[in-house]
């Protein structure tokens, strides 16, 4: 076993399934740096026993690169897993099987197996590792690592985030917004119909509303090649309402999603079903002025657009072997927040590949953490020389 191998054994044994603390899985990281002489910061949660990991080795300067990921994972809960979920398993063709092992522990494995050969190299430029929680969630946890890097002295040149890609480097991902709206209605008996005002019925007319804007977002655009499908989408995942048959429902609720291309700004687009929003809700006081309609936004997170003529990205694709520059992602990262909010050159370039992730039997090859442990072998050099 390699000794990236043998360090995502013991990462994947920690079940940091976002709901959980990911403090265990810290406490060991922290232990393994300072074996090698580097120390660590833990940006903790305000709430919840949780952490980011920040750590720099090298000088302590502008510029150099920053290797970014998540401790979480998705749940195991409800899928059939053929192999144990926490615990590593290999089989004979190279396939390391485990809740994370792709998205994306495997990463994190790859960046800490090198760590001993970072802390020896007389590195010109720091390496930062930047280790964060609740990715899964709506990129939650990083927010606050990243309040607290706009105080530091010093910015990184570039950022890394190792999701997978099969390591290729990419340069864009659309941004995310996700609503809930509570559509509160007017019940009475079914016989009466007329007399109530039907919650199921109204968030039905927002449903096809959603559905029409997601046909014209196919059919007109706006439309961007990197990006794949290469327009804005618009998705509604849940829709719950209504008790019993012979009662008009007096509460809907729907959940729906905005993933938009970075040609597109999705507050537009809400402006409009905000509009639509309003006219329902003035149709249903005029029989009720109790009723109403709410929306309130669950997650959102920016797009990533890194321009392809950087020399990061040079650097990188020659580093990484990365020749493919058509490689496209349907995942959002934590690198749009990376690009926008601290305007750190970002790319996405990780072991493995996102066909594994959040499914049962998640699994890596061996060969893909093989890659991406002689990728950072070559970064290290660069930034020594
Ligand atoms: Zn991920």
């Amino acid at each position: 076993m390699s000794s990236t191998q043998a360090i995502l054994s013991k990462l994947i044994a920690f079940d940091t399934t976002s709901c959980n603390s990911n403090m265990a899985l810290m406490k060991y990281v922290q232990g393994y740096l300072s074996e090698h002489g580097v120390t660590s910061d833990l940006v903790h949660d305000p709430e919840l026993p949780k952490a980011n990991l920040f750590a720099t080795i090298g000088p302590h300067t502008d510029g150099g690169i920053m290797l970014s990921g998540h401790t979480d994972t998705v749940p195991v809960t409800g899928q059939h897993w053929t192999k144990e979920p926490f615990a590593l398993t290999a089989d004979a063709d190279g396939r390391l099987y485990g809740r994370g092992t792709t998205d994306m522990k495997g990463f994190l494995a790859c960046v800490l197996a090198a760590v001993p050969d970072m802390a020896a190299a007389d590195l010109q430029t720091p390496i930062h590792l930047a280790f964060s929680y609740d990715e899964e969630i709506g990129c939650v946890g990083v927010r606050h690592l990243i309040e607290r890097m706009k105080t530091h002295p010093h910015k990184p040149a570039g950022c890394i985030i190792g999701e997978p890609t099969s390591m290729e480097v990419v340069t864009a991902h659309k941004g995310k917004i996700a609503l809930e709206v509570t559509v509160k209605g007017k019940e009475c008996h079914s016989g009466m119909a007329p007399a109530g005002v039907n919650a199921v019925n109204y968030a039905a007319r927002l449903v096809n509303w959603l559905e029409h804007l997601a046909i014209e977002k196919e059919r007109h655009g706006p439309f961007q090649e990197c990006f794949s499908p290469p327009f804005t989408t618009v998705h509604t995942g849940v829709i719950n309402g209504g008790t019993a048959l012979n009662i008009v429902p007096n509460s809907c609720s729907l959940r729906f999603e905005i993933r938009n291309i970075a040609d597109e700004d999705p507050q537009q687009l809400l402006r409009r079903f905000d509009n639509y929003v309003a006219q329902l809700r003035d149709e249903m006081q005029a029989k009720d002025p109790n009723c109403d309609i709410q929306t309130r936004v669950m997650s959102s997170y920016p797009g990533l657009q890194t321009p392809e003529n950087t020399d990061l990205v040079s650097l990188i694709r020659r580093l990484a072997h990365s020749t493919d520059a058509h490689v496209k992602i349907n995942f959002g990262t934590e690198g749009g927040l990376f690009s926008n909010v601290l305007n750190i050159t970002t790319l996405v370039c990780g072991p493995g590949s996102m066909e594994q992730g959040h499914k049962p039997d998640e699994f890596v090859h061996a060969s893909q953490l093989q890659q991406c442990d002689e990728f950072l072998q070559r970064l290290i050099k660069e930034l020594s020389p």
